[in-house]
């Protein structure tokens, strides 16, 4: 069981600040700015590629709610909208979330990793191998 099903059950405490059928949303424990907001889907699915596209669809119709709020109570500037996609990418918690930062202007924070570059003709190729 993930530390968010008991979360969900009930079993763990949490400061939630939304919930429905298929979803809740949560203050994160470890905040990296404070209004930290987890996104969670109530069924367990590790990546988004597991999950159904209208549970994905209604879980962005969540943050955009929690990312209007956050401008609106905290006066936030902007939000980061963060989902660690498999434990490659640095997920934790193997139980989709997606997680919504507060942002301020020049708060000095950076969530993106560092800018890397193509090779002559790698663009191209990458963009071959990813085409849809
Ligand atoms: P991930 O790395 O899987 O994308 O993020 C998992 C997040 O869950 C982390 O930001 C972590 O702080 C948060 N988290 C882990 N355990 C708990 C908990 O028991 N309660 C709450 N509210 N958040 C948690």
């Amino acid at each position: 069981m993930t530390i968010f099903e008991k979360i969900i059950n009930g079993d763990i405490p949490s400061t939630k600040i939304y919930e429905d059928d298929s979803v809740i949303a949560i203050l994160d424990i470890a905040p990296r700015a404070k209004g930290h907001t987890l996104v969670i889907s109530k069924k367990v699915y590790p990546a988004i590629g597991d999950a159904p596209v209208e549970l994905l669809s209604h879980m962005m119709e969540i943050v955009k709610k929690v990312d209007m709020k956050m401008r609106d109570a905290l006066k936030a500037d902007g939000t980061n909208v963060i989902i660690n996609n498999s434990p490659a990418s640095g997920q934790e918690v193997p139980h989709l979330h997606i997680h919504v930062i507060p942002r301020f202007n020049g708060d000095g924070i950076s969530f993106f990793p560092p800018a890397t570059s193509y090779a002559d003709g790698e663009a191209k190729e990458y963009g071959d191998k990813l085409r849809i």
